[in-house]
């Protein structure tokens, strides 16, 4: 009897708490969530918040990329980029700080630093003290471009790549600080074909307009796997480097490929900049492949589209007119929105053939489209 009534109030308990939890399965709250859907349609497209964590925007008067950002609820990441002999890094971070105070809450910056003096002592001093310079003027990350690698030469005129070990300590700065590393390193694999073998209409116009710059043209220049090489052992030696490979990490060709990488770096992210095209293609031949792919990785990749204000480039499709541009704008992200949102079949510009959108759950879409740039970016997390 004892032992009966011992066990009986736990019971009596138990009992209580599974009919309250049964009447709170019909609370007004929890009936609001089960009415959300579990996909967004080209509907929601205005009303979701987004961002575009790579643009270009360094054009003073041309607020077209803003307007229409501000039109389609995108925020951004505006990125500087060091070219020897382009604009100078300076004038891109005072262009850059003044976008930021006028349109408050809508962009946000990405620093670089100058490699004109790499051969130099005390460059790395250099590097740190204008990255230091730039995260004080609100910058949420730092870029380096595929100059490294491509043209810059150490003292005996030997092509530097990201691994070489004067950037180790520019590189520890980044990560002891946790300021984010944006690296467009190397370059998509088409660069090493022939035009009529490459995949995407993208990379064959880009590489008809500058032929400096397609590989298969320069065979005495390293190859596609000495690039991926190079940013691999940089990874190795900076496991803590939170890093996001520009370009889908210049494995835009194979997600097999660049699973790889993300398994075998915790701490790397891509962004999908001017690349979402590859993997459409991909979708071609291989749809439930890339579809798997993002629900995998869902936490590591970041919507972006490598749109730019100096309007002649290949990647605005030629387009000069500030209307042009911001419809160009539009249309891009649009349509990258049917595509990650919807399973409509597709046709875009630069791949031929029909292709399924990914149909991605909405809650894979926030964090392609949000919640994974602020968490890289928490400066620019509001
Ligand atoms: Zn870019």
């Amino acid at each position: 009897m004892k032992m009966f009534r011992r066990f009986k109030f736990p019971g009596l308990l138990i009992l209580l708490l599974l009919l309250n939890s049964c009447t709170n399965v019909n609370s007004p709250d929890s009936r609001v969530q089960d009415s959300i859907p579990e996909y967004y349609t080209v509907e929601d497209f205005q009303s979701v918040r987004k961002i575009d964590a790579h643009m270009h925007i360094q054009n003073y008067g041309d607020t077209v990329f803003i307007r229409q950002a501000e039109a389609d609820n995108f925020r951004f990441l505006n990125l500087n980029v060091f070219k020897s002999g382009g604009k100078p890094i300076e004038e891109q971070q005072k262009f850059s700080i003044e976008m930021v105070e006028s349109f408050p809450g809508r962009n946000a910056w990405v620093t670089t630093f100058s490699l004109d003096n790499f051969n130099n002592e005390g460059w790395q001093e250099e590097a740190i003290e204008y990255i230091k310079k730039s995260v004080a003027n609100g910058a949420v990350g730092v870029k380096v471009w595929k100059n490294i690698g491509f043209f810059l030469k150490d003292k005996n005129d030997q092509l530097v790549m990201i691994d070489n070990p004067r950037f180790d300590p520019v590189i520890d700065y980044l990560a002891k600080n946790n300021i984010p590393l944006i690296g467009h390193l190397g370059e998509h694999k088409n660069s090493w074909l022939p035009l009529e073998k490459m995949t995407v209409n993208g990379n064959r116009e880009y590489a008809r307009a500058h032929p400096e710059e397609h590989m298969y043209l320069h065979p005495e220049r390293p190859s596609y796997q000495d690039y991926i090489n190079a940013r691999d052992r940089m990874l190795e030696k900076h496991p803590d480097l939170i890093f996001i490979g520009a370009h889908l990490g210049s494995l835009e060709w194979s997600v097999d490929e660049l699973a790889k990488r993300l398994d075998k770096f915790p701490n790397m992210s891509v962004d999908m900049a001017e690349r979402v095209s590859h993997l459409q293609y991909q979708a071609l031949t291989e749809w439930q492949k890339v579809h798997d792919f993002f629900i995998k990785y869902q936490d590591r990749l970041v919507y972006g589209t490598d749109l730019r204000s100096s309007a002649m480039d290949i990647v605005n499709n030629g387009i000069k007119d500030p209307a042009g541009i911001k419809k160009h704008a539009h249309e891009v992200w649009l349509r990258h929105w049917k595509f990650f949102t919807t399973d409509q079949n597709m046709r875009v510009p630069k791949v031929e053939g029909e292709f399924k959108g990914l149909k991605l759950p909405r809650v894979v879409v926030d964090k392609i489209y949000r919640t994974n740039a602020e968490k890289l970016f928490p400066l620019f997390s509001k």
